[in-house]
């Protein structure tokens, strides 16, 4: 969708019709097959919006024929029952993909937990194979969902990152790291910036591409240079209790050449891949066991 911003046409990397596109054409495979791929999500603790995430997730999944089930913890569960839930799943023939929402509650050992994820049922590459696989230029069983999304919906767009400069704001192991990581892989040249990044501006001046992934607002018109291609990871909720991204839509629409919005741009994507990723895992785990 091109829209006129300023004195110049901004195309809006429009991550509901991918999702919509890529669902569609995944439900078709998942109607041909005569068993259901199943996904488990373990959710511990009270986080209110990973309590709706989780329901999003639950929902495009059985819409899709995906069987999704969701085990659920209070806050004070022990690190042991949710190993043991895990190893559980990881036996479970039916199961093909696991999820552990993130953040898991404080008193958790995450990397322990994620760890306990069989690599082949990892769905979200949180394992310590699928991401050092990811790490060394090989190949993991999937990608990690949110990266995953956003090269999707770049692709769509024909945008090509190799040789470009760009530019991710963030380093988690959720997103900013992985992101960078497969960015590299698209031969792109790769700088990541966190807090502790000094003069942010000038370096995200230099991007032809910017991801962002912070979870504040923090890019504006005249930190982006003309014509980049500007996609927002961010997610976070405005004094108006509207949901927002990192980046300043109404400005940086006026000098980037692509932009993505917020709601409808990289989430959709993010829940998109998770539903390709469990497919995938699904395949690999039937090829197997033939
Ligand atoms: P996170 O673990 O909190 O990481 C945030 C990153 O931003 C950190 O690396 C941090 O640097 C950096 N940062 C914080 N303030 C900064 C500043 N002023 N300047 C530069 N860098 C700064 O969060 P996350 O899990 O990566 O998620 C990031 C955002 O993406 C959140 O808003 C989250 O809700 C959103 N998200 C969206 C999706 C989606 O589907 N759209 C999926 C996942 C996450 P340090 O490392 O130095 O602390």
């Amino acid at each position: 969708m091109n829209k006129i911003r300023g004195d110049k046409l901004v195309t809006i990397l429009d991550g509901k019709s991918l999702r919509d596109k890529l669902l569609s054409d995944l439900k078709l495979k998942i109607d041909a097959l005569n068993e259901k791929p199943e996904l488990a999500v373990i959710l511990a603790g009270e986080d209110a919006a990973s309590k709706i995430y989780v329901n999003n997730k639950k929902k495009t999944a059985e819409k899709l024929g995906i069987k999704s089930s969701v085990y659920t913890y209070d806050e004070n569960v022990s690190e042991q029952a949710i190993l043991d839930k895990i190893s559980e799943l990881n036996n479970d023939n039916r199961v093909n993909a696991i999820l552990v929402q993130l953040p898991l509650p404080k008193h958790l050992d995450k990397s322990k937990i994620l760890d306990g994820i069989s690599p082949d049922k990892d769905v979200d590459c949180f394992t310590t194979y699928n991401y050092g696989k990811l790490a060394t230029g090989l190949e993991p069983y999937v990608y990690p969902c949110t990266p995953k999304g956003v090269l999707l919906l770049l692709d769509e767009y024909g945008i090509d990152l190799d040789g470009k400069h760009v530019v991710v704001v963030g380093r988690s192991n959720l997103v900013g790291k992985p992101m960078a990581l497969m960015a590299l892989k698209r031969n792109a040249t790769v700088t990541v910036c966190h807090s502790h990044t000094k003069d942010l501006k000038s370096i995200i001046k230099t991007a032809d591409v910017l991801i962002s992934a912070v979870g504040e607002v923090l890019i504006e018109e005249d930190m982006v240079r003309r014509n980049c291609i500007v996609v927002d990871v961010g997610i976070s909720r405005g004094s108006d209790g509207k949901i927002r991204g990192d980046v300043n839509f109404e400005s940086v629409s006026k000098v980037s050449s692509y932009i993505s919005p917020v709601p409808g741009g990289v989430g959709p994507m993010t829940i998109a891949s998770l539903m390709l990723n469990t497919y995938e895992l699904y395949v690999v785990q039937k090829k197997r066991s033939l």
